[in-house]
């Protein structure tokens, strides 16, 4: 470790990602990636911004603003993009916590809250999940401080009904409650509509999961107007040109071909009810879930195990060896030919096939 690096930050836990393995055989669940390319459309644009490179992208984001608010009926000025939904996130944390503003969620949810609170020295208030890990709102209602949930969360792909997240919004006036909608598009139902009624809701979301652009890291948030400009102030004092041409262009692009992004979200939805058929068949005990993700605990042997014998055949699974969901999986849903592999895997494992 380097003696420059300050002391504050030696400690810094490290975010593991699932394995990235692109080679050809594997089929990879792990990341919560969607199985389907970019639209043709989103190929063009990229390629159409490779001759102008030499000149800075628009740090406004102003098409790819104008086609999020066309599509979701807001002003360009509720929109804010950012270099994934992680940076819009990172951004939040900035503009609202601190060493002395703490941050309240769920003590299982996504890890990068965790570090995105230590490299700021934010302090998190984890409120349990309940047994059948499903958040309790009333955990988070008159806690004055900035509340953070995932709306599905991950990794369990439960959901809060709307009326909740109202309840939350109105009982913490003076604080900001962000709802990361990355999984939304799933099943889910936004609380954007709520956000005309509540000034301190903010909406975040990615072209990551729905939208096929998790390589060209793309996210937002939404909210309203004050609110973004308040997360404006801070961006543009960081990384002002975060968002680059490309990611820009593939934005507006995927918007124009919507109705591609949301076949593919049918199609993985009805991908996630057969595998969530066939766990429970193969003895597995399966959440719920909203998410293009499910998270189930095998009975026939232990979920480490598992995804380590599924990794031998090809197949890339998330585990995470921590108390409480170590007994689960975390298994990203793929085409329905992806999961019919899954299927064969796992019998063949188990010793049914
Ligand atoms: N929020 C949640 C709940 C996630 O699971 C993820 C990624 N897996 C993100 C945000 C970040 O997504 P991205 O930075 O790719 O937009």
């Amino acid at each position: 470790m380097s003696h420059f690096l300050l002391e504050k930050h030696r400690h810094l836990p490290a975010y593991v990602p699932g394995d990235h393995e692109e080679g050809e055989g594997f089929i990879r669940l792990n990341t919560n990636e969607s199985p389907y390319p970019p639209s043709p459309g989103v190929r063009d644009a990229v390629a159409g911004e490779i001759g102008r490179l030499n000149y800075y992208n628009d740090p406004d984001c102003t098409a790819l603003r104008q086609a999020l608010s066309g599509l979701y009926s807001l002003a360009p000025d509720q929109v804010i993009a950012g270099n994934g939904s992680d940076e819009v996130l990172y951004l939040a944390f900035m503009a609202f916590a601190d060493e002395t503003h703490p941050i309240v969620l769920p003590d299982i949810t996504y890890g990068y809250y965790d570090l995105f609170a230590a490299a700021l020295g934010i302090p998190l208030v984890r409120k349990p999940l309940d047994e059948d890990f499903s958040i309790d709102y009333r955990d988070y209602l008159n806690v004055g401080q900035t509340v953070l949930f995932p709306n599905p969360n991950a990794p369990t792909g439960r959901a809060l009904p709307l009326w909740q997240i109202g309840e939350i919004a109105k009982s913490n006036p003076e604080n900001v409650v962000i709802v990361d909608e990355a999984y939304v598009d799933f099943g889910g139902e936004t609380c954007l509509p709520m956000t005309r009624q509540y000034p301190n809701l903010l909406v975040v979301r990615t072209f990551s999961k729905s939208r096929s652009l998790a390589g060209a890291r793309l996210g937002y948030a939404m909210a309203q107007s004050e609110l973004i400009a308040a997360l404006e102030t801070v961006r543009n004092a960081v990384n002002l040109y975060s968002v680059s041409r490309m990611a820009q262009a593939a934005g507006v692009a995927a918007i124009a071909e919507n109705d591609y992004y949301m076949a593919n979200c049918r199609k993985i939805i009805e991908a996630r009810d057969y595998t969530t058929r066939m766990l429970r068949a193969q003895g597995f005990e399966v959440l719920p879930s909203l998410g293009n993700f499910v998270f189930a605990k095998p009975r026939a042997m232990s979920a480490g195990v598992l995804a380590e014998r599924l990794r031998e055949r090809g197949i890339l699974v998330r585990h995470w060896d921590k108390e409480r969901i170590g007994d689960y999986l975390r298994i990203t849903i793929g085409t329905m030919q992806e999961m019919q592999a899954l299927e064969a895997a796992i019998e063949m494992i188990f010793g049914r096939a």
